[in-house]
């Protein structure tokens, strides 16, 4: 996949179509964009959300929404501001779209279990396959959320890259974390924090940057390991202890806790696993 972005700041490439929204002309101010924010769409699929977001009576847009089989559409060249983050406030700054890249994954966001089906806020089922069980972190208790594909989810790496190389981008927002409590985008389904740590490794300046790097897998040390919603003994335990010896994939670290995957997700303490 070759992807540019020209002097129009325009992504040019196979899978790029620019509906371009006439309603946004306002140009950044000089310095920004300084983020990127993610955002699912929650929509039925990546055109009719781009299509949507294009339209001169809706009140919202973003720079791009990107499908699930890598298709991009573009709605808003990258040196204008969109209307992707609304009512927004993060470390001491508030109105992220002033600020901020808004990026849209489709995706139907947290669904609800029907059956063995699982149901979107507009009537669209999903099978198991499509679907984690998961806590926001803004969340207690965990729900069904419909996952990213892999294409959509490599696609939007290359893009970021590309961003990242173009514009003064020194971190990475989830929707979720600028407008809490409004906006649950783009959920425990898009692995936020591993994105964060590829986009910016070691030694680039960004907000993960500073943190020790994550291992990836692990196993499991004492006979029961206690799984849990959140980071802390207070949380409900997700299922059966796992046993020792169970191989985890280490997904982020909060607290002396890890989020671990096997076949189910949840929280561990991470003194109880073996680091590979
Ligand atoms: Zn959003």
């Amino acid at each position: 996949m070759t992807l540019t972005i020209d002097n129009d700041h325009l992504l040019q490439g196979d899978n790029v179509v620019h509906l371009i929204a006439s309603k946004n002309s306002k140009p950044f101010k000089s310095k920004f964009p300084d983020t990127l924010v993610v955002h699912f769409t929650a929509g039925r699929s990546a055109e009719s959300s781009a299509r949507f977001l294009q339209r001169p009576d809706v009140k919202a847009s973003a720079h791009l929404v990107i499908g699930r089989g890598g298709e991009i559409y573009q709605l808003v060249p990258f040196n204008i501001i969109a209307w992707h983050a609304g009512e927004s406030s993060y470390a001491g700054r508030s109105k992220f779209n002033q600020y901020s890249i808004g990026i849209e994954l489709d995706n139907a966001g947290a669904l609800e279990k029907a059956g063995s089906d699982y149901v979107s806020w507009f009537g669209k089922k999903y099978i198991d396959s499509d679907v984690i069980k998961a806590v926001h972190r803004n969340e207690k208790k965990p729900r069904y959320w419909h996952l990213y594909t892999e294409r959509q989810l490599e696609v939007n790496e290359v893009v970021t890259e590309l961003l990242l190389k173009k514009y003064n981008i020194s971190q990475i927002l989830g929707h979720e974390e600028i407008s809490p409590g409004r906006k649950v985008d783009p959920g425990p389904a898009f692995p936020l924090d591993r994105f964060r740590r590829l986009m910016f490794g070691d030694n680039r300046a960004g907000e993960m940057a500073a943190k020790p790097s994550l291992p990836k897998s692990g196993t499991v040390i004492p006979p029961k390991l206690n799984i849990r919603q959140g980071a802390g003994i207070s949380f409900a335990r997700v299922a059966k202890p796992l046993p020792a010896g169970q191989k985890v994939i280490i997904l982020e670290e909060e607290n002396g806790w890890y989020r671990v995957k096997t076949k189910i997700e949840g929280w561990v303490s991470k003194g109880n696993i073996l680091t590979d």
